[in-house]
């Protein structure tokens, strides 16, 4: 195949969790643009966005000239394999002001004919055409925020669509022509009844998508959720968590998806240009409010205050909050534990054999949690990720 999108993958069937091409994704780059707004708080989240609601109606138009502005002041870099517009609810704004987004990074930093320009959207925000005029924006990906195709957890959730919009507007999706088209599931509300997830599994199942991202509903400090438990709610519960994840990770198995990432999991050749790439440390940029950005060797981060925000960029100015230099040791260290996330495992650095040579990794190594394989360590129970990472993190020799 030449010439064409599915160069990427070298093939459109190559799956998702083949270990070369983790390995591809280290070289990729990506740009990540962070828009904030949002309609309301769903209650279980503590992201720093900006509440329409509560602020009242965001000046989209203004935010999307200080992104252009920033995206132009950025030094050379690229061309790009991948955009992602993240949140926040980028759907918020209209495709016209997307574009603009778009055009300035193709214009700053060049696309390949195979660049992933992937856009998270809420389905209350889709309508009729909004897919075509996405797709004429620029946009070849979309991950819909259905969640839960269960009226009663999705009203739990605070979510303000119903489980019929999330579909349509996944076979709208469809219907529009994106290469692919995602969605992504909260699992483990404590009102979830392991019924309820099987019925969300079966029509998410059923519906013409290629990729989904599964996440446990987490108990974040400040958030209403945490709020009502602390009042005496139920909390969540881990090992019903777990259950509903091993669920998942089977019958989405058997319906074809592989897990190339502790919560992604995609047909062959659909999985996310720009996760893999930031899994596998590749190099990114961060445009918007708080956006991070990681490239040689340092890793910086955005303000997150909508004001400074602002004024750095009308000051003609780079926004940032903060810069971290990373040296050989660190970047390992990241590379390794990012690398843990995904099933293809993260590949041998002198750090990792380091670390495998000391009581910690020795210990992770004769639990079984981690195995080496060749060139490769690989985490066997991927909901103990973060147990594990911490472990590396717990015996690195300096700060990074
Ligand atoms: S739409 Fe997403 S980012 Fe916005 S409040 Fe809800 S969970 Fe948070």
């Amino acid at each position: 195949m030449s010439g064409g999108e599915d160069d990427r993958f070298g093939s459109s069937s190559l799956r998702a969790n083949d270990a070369d091409l983790a390995d591809a994704a280290h070289l990729w780059k990506s740009a990540y643009v962070h828009i904030p707004f949002c309609a309301h708080r769903c209650p279980y989240c503590d992201f720093a966005i900006v509440d329409e609601s509560v602020e009242g109606n965001g000046d989209h138009q203004r935010y999307v000239d200080a992104v252009v502005r920033e995206i132009e002041m950025e030094t050379s870099f690229g061309p790009l394999d991948a955009v992602n517009f993240g949140g926040g609810t980028p759907s918020l704004l209209s495709p016209g002001r997307l574009e603009e987004i778009v055009g300035a990074l193709r214009r700053r930093f060049g696309f390949h004919s195979h660049t992933e320009v992937s856009l998270e959207v809420n389905p209350e925000d889709w309508a009729t055409g909004t897919g075509e005029n996405l797709r004429s924006a620029g946009f070849t990906r979309v991950s819909i925020g259905a969640q839960s195709f269960d009226e009663k957890i999705l009203g739990a959730l605070g979510r303000r669509h119903g489980a019929d919009a999330g579909a349509e507007a996944v076979c709208s999706a469809r219907a529009a022509g994106f290469r692919t088209v995602s969605i992504d599931l909260i699992y483990g509300h404590p009102t979830e009844t392991a019924r309820s997830w099987a019925g969300s599994l079966d029509r998410a199942l059923d519906l013409p998508i290629d990729h989904i991202s599964t996440y446990a509903l987490t108990v974040e400090r400040g958030t209403a959720l945490s709020r009502e438990i602390l009042a005496g709610a139920t909390p969540p519960n881990e090992d019903t968590q777990a259950q509903r994840y091993e669920t998942f990770c089977e019958q989405s198995s058997v319906a074809g998806f592989d897990r190339y990432e502790v919560s992604n999991h995609a047909r062959p050749g659909h999985a996310c240009v720009y996760n893999l790439s930031t899994w596998a440390h590749g190099e990114y940029l961060g445009f918007g409010l708080g956006a991070h950005d990681h490239r040689w060797g340092t890793r910086a981060r955005n303000h997150q205050r909508l004001d400074r925000y602002f004024d750095a960029i009308d000051a003609g100015i780079r926004p940032r909050l903060g810069f971290e230099h990373l040296d050989v040791d660190c970047q390992e260290r990241d590379r390794f534990m990012l690398g843990l996330r995904l099933a293809a495992g993260t590949p041998m650095s002198e750090f990792v054999v380091r670390f495998l040579a000391l009581p910690e990794g020795k210990r992770l190594l004769e639990s079984g949690l981690i195995v080496a394989t060749g060139d490769r360590v690989v985490v066997t129970q991927p909901m103990l990720t973060d147990a594990v990472a911490r472990e590396a993190l717990s015996v690195s020799s300096h700060d990074c």
